[in-house]
């Protein structure tokens, strides 16, 4: 089944609500990165959260989410869009942890930093320290402190033995500006005791039925479904544009250096290469 997100509203429109099943998503970052479990786990968590951001935004706006607490895993990135399009790396996709511990991995020594591109000249950056490493209480902290939204957020990945992706998912819940506060202390009530996430995600639940478990079924409209994907932005015409940008000088040098040029894009782990026949081509076109 494709991936997709919903976005919906709950109790008479005081709360936004969006989910989203990321399991292909997640799936196809961890082939690409030959991701570890608990890589895996902390990317794929990040990219779910990611995903809903990007599903806030409209028309051509971007959004960036880096985390770094300091742990083994480096930083994790995470590029989205308001066309439900993600891309992540983590710095050490191989980290092998005993146990499969998201928090201990990432490390809570640190920032998360969330940067929305929105056609303005700079971007809008907005930053909190990690309170977890866990990913979701960081990205709550982060809706709540930078973004003054109360939210709650809530994003699993199982991986399989063989490192495969079992099934990834996620929702965040948003109190609309004015709304009763004690909305969020009812659903932080039934949080308390329905299922956990984890279980309603191996079961392989819906966006719809991840909405209906935690708001309740009676309370929740559903706005809207997109789909997402797992996709980068990288291609063979940007890096040509990149390689004849440095000019026909630079080229020359790349030619009788190496006879060749390589690149390795981060996010998606595509390689791209150029032969020295190839060079003398962009060389040709460079000023
Ligand atoms: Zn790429």
């Amino acid at each position: 089944m494709n991936d997709y997100l919903v976005k919906a509203v709950a109790y008479q429109n005081q709360i936004r609500a969006y989910a989203v099943n990321s399991t292909a998503t997640v799936a196809e970052a961890q082939r690409r990165h030959a991701a570890k479990p608990t890589a895996t786990d902390a990317l794929g968590r990040s990219m779910t959260a990611g995903v809903i951001l990007g599903a806030m935004l409209k028309g051509e706006e971007k959004v960036s989410v880096k985390i770094n607490g300091g742990g083994p895993l480096g930083t994790i990135m995470v590029d989205s869009n308001a066309k439900g399009e993600v891309r992540g790396y983590v710095s050490h996709p191989q980290t092998e942890m005993e146990i499969n511990e998201v928090g201990k991995a990432v490390g809570m020594n640190g920032l998360l930093t969330v940067s929305k591109d929105v056609g303005l000249m700079h971007p809008f950056v907005g930053q909190i320290p990690l309170i977890s490493g866990e990913i979701g209480e960081d990205y709550t902290s982060y809706l709540s402190k930078s973004e003054q939204t109360a939210s709650a957020v809530g994003v699993d990945v199982l991986v399989n033995s063989d490192s495969t992706v079992k099934a990834a998912g996620g929702f965040i819940i948003q109190l609309m500006p004015g709304a009763d506060e004690e909305v969020l202390n009812i659903i932080k009530d039934r949080m308390k005791v329905i299922a956990p996430l984890s279980s309603m995600i191996s079961e392989g639940s819906t966006p719809e039925q991840l909405l209906e478990h935690v708001l309740g079924s009676e309370n929740v409209t559903v706005l809207e479904s997109m789909p997402v994907r797992f996709q980068c932005q990288c291609s063979v015409d940007r890096i040509t544009n990149a390689i004849i940008s440095l000019g026909s000088e630079e080229i020359q040098d790349m030619i009788e250096t190496d006879g060749h040029a390589e690149a390795n894009c981060h996010f998606c782990n595509e390689f791209y290469y150029f032969d020295t026949e190839h060079l003398q081509a962009l060389k040709e076109v460079a000023l």
